[in-house]
């Protein structure tokens, strides 16, 4: 269960456990490192089998916001939270404004968002309650869907890959294997589609293939397990997270892995593995990190053009990390963390300078 040696392990700064029996809400918060802003990151509801299995969901995936943010050159921290429940059967109004409502006394030391089984309309209810919230309906200022976002950046990770392995950041003539064809897979597709990529798509749910094949009309449909063995360029995983493992890494026969699911890699060595092969690994959290920058815009106001120039970014960072991979000459994976550890520490050390003057800090003290 929880403990501070857990805590210190991997550096997390507040855990919280907000509770309110009324609305049957059992809520996990997870601050995990604070140095560069609030902690942001959305809240997954789901159906954990147990408290323990929630708990260490949430303190993965608040550590993983922090070195997102931090390697995205946003001035926000890491932060995730978890809502213990089924969401076909738990989600009410009063669940989400309660949550809120805790939210608010956290006093913006925490910022949520939509993830998994969150929806707009619960932002929504959230957003009733406290302004901790980003996200929200774009009627009321907020930044709209983040998976077209996350697609751009994503496309601006594959051109960035595509220079550094053929010499050319376009992918036109190029064949990609990409794995599902969801909210982010479509707009990736079109990318692709538009500058003259060949796409070979797969997913589970026949309904996303037909939207796919709108928007790639001549994209190829492969089965769910045959994706691997497609002879690809780039094979792009935007489904699920763990693709890279000992099952299918032989089978790849790609020179680019890159895409938009978070944690590609099963565990740390297959990015060694990848690297002894030649194959080129673009930072997964560094690339599917549009839809995150375009929603920390809403806060200063949003606009597609801040959106633009933030997500483009993502090319020059893209290759800033394999310099370092290859410098180093360490796994892109390494180098990824090296560059967000390294941010954040440069950023750590600009603090603790006296400000000058402390007394409006004290009103209606006498000064010696
Ligand atoms: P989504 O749920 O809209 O799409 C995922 C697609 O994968 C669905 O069409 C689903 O049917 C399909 N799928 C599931 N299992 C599959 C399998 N075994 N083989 C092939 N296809 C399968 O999700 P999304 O928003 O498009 O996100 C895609 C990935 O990118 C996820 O891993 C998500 O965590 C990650 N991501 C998304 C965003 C975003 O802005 N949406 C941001 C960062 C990361």
């Amino acid at each position: 269960m929880l403990s501070f040696e857990r805590l210190y392990k991997d550096g997390h700064e507040e855990v919280i456990f907000f509770s309110d029996p009324s609305c049957n809400l059992k809520v996990i918060v997870a601050i995990h490192n604070t140095v560069l802003g609030p902690a942001l990151g959305g809240t997954r509801m789901w159906n954990y089998k147990s408290e323990e299995e929630a708990l260490d969901d949430v303190l993965r995936l608040s550590k993983g916001m922090t070195y997102k943010a931090a390697v995205s050159g946003l001035n926000l921290g890491g932060g995730k939270a978890v809502i213990i429940g089924d969401p076909e059967k738990d989600k009410s109004e009063a669940l989400f404004r309660s949550y809120g409502k805790f939210l608010e006394s956290l006093n913006g030391r925490y910022i949520t968002a939509e993830d998994v089984n969150t929806r707009v309309e619960d932002i929504e209810h959230i957003f009733t309650e406290t302004n901790n919230v980003a996200g929200v309906a774009e009627v009321h200022g907020g930044s709209g869907n983040p998976s077209p976002w996350t697609a751009r950046g994503v496309y601006r990770g594959i051109e960035a890959s595509c220079l550094k392995v053929f010499g050319d950041k376009s992918p036109k003539g190029k064949v990609v294997a990409l794995q599902g064809a969801g909210s982010v897979g479509r707009f990736l597709g079109e990318y692709l589609y538009n500058e003259g990529a060949k796409v070979y798509v797969c997913d589970i749910s026949e309904k996303n293939l037909e939207l796919f094949k709108e928007k790639v009309p001549n994209a190829e449909i492969v089965g769910v397990d045959e994706i691997y063995d497609v002879k690809a360029d780039i094979y792009s995983p935007c489904a699920l997270g763990a693709t890279i493992n000992d099952n299918t890494i032989d089978r790849l026969q790609c020179k680019i892995v890159a895409g938009a699911a978070n944690n590609q890699l099963a565990e740390a060595r297959h990015g060694q593995i990848l690297m002894d092969r030649g194959i080129l690994y673009a930072p997964d959290y560094l690339i599917n990190a549009g839809g995150l920058m375009n929603v920390s815009i809403e806060f200063e106001g949003w606009s597609a053009d801040k959106a633009v120039r933030m997500v483009d970014s993502i090319f020059d960072t893209t290759l800033k990390i394999f310099a370092i991979s290859d410098e180093q000459n360490i796994p892109v994976y390494k180098a990824t963390d090296i560059l967000a550890e390294s941010r954040i520490e440069a950023i750590r050390n600009i603090s603790g300078k006296y400000l000058g003057n402390l007394s409006h800090r004290f009103p209606g003290r006498k000064t010696r």
